[in-house]
């Protein structure tokens, strides 16, 4: 859940039309037109990176007239699919998937189970990854393909995307090599 009390605003005198800003939009709410950046003020999380990565300083934040509130509600979905999906995506449902909106697992992932397709769908529907972006775009990314959706990235997107983890290690090499006490592990993390 996020209130957003700003949005983004393009000063078209100094935009230059090079897309950088679209390259690390969360929720695809700038884009370029006609050569000028234009932001869809409805998608607009207002995490400033977009005037961050502008090199001609064309963008910066400024004041909404009403918040924005970005919010699912976890109880509006069948509790045990969004469990289900959850435990497939080996996330707990009540583990914090951003830091920055302190945003749990459960929140993104009732999201997926209402229609988001996509990490910006998720971003505009809850405002994960309107801060730093660092941890929370690879648990989304596990939701989405847990609900068995192959995640549009986003054209030139620059982002993290998936990262090994010991659910990943294949039987095989768990069973070649006892000494790391892999699926010991797996097993601890079963039970929390
Ligand atoms: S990064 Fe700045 S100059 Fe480049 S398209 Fe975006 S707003 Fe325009
Ligand atoms: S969501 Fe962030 S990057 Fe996208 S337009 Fe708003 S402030 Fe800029």
């Amino acid at each position: 859940m996020k209130n957003v009390y700003f949005r983004a605003e393009v000063d078209e005198t100094k935009c230059i039309g090079d897309g950088l800003c679209q390259t690390v939009c969360p929720s695809g709410a700038i884009r370029v037109e006609d050569k000028k950046a234009r932001v869809d003020d409805r998608k607009c999380v207002a995490c400033n990176h977009c005037a961050d990565i502008c090199p001609e300083e064309a963008v910066r934040l400024v004041d909404r007239t009403e918040p924005l509130l970005l919010k699912v509600n976890p109880a509006e979905v069948d509790r045990n699919e969004l469990v289900k999906l959850c435990i497939k995506a080996h996330l707990h449902p009540r583990q914090l998937i951003c830091l920055c909106a302190g945003t749990r697992v459960e929140e993104a992932a009732a999201a997926v189970l209402k229609g988001a397709r996509s990490l910006q769908d998720i971003t505009t529907m809850t405002g994960v990854c309107s801060g730093c972006t660092l941890y929370c775009t690879e648990p989304m990314l596990r939701l989405l393909k847990a609900a068995g959706i192959e995640p549009d990235l986003g054209e030139g997107r620059r982002l993290y995307n998936i990262t090994p983890t010991i659910w990943d290690v294949p039987e095989e090499v768990i069973r070649k090599h006892p000494g790391y006490y892999l699926e010991e592990d797996k097993g601890v993390f079963r039970k929390t």
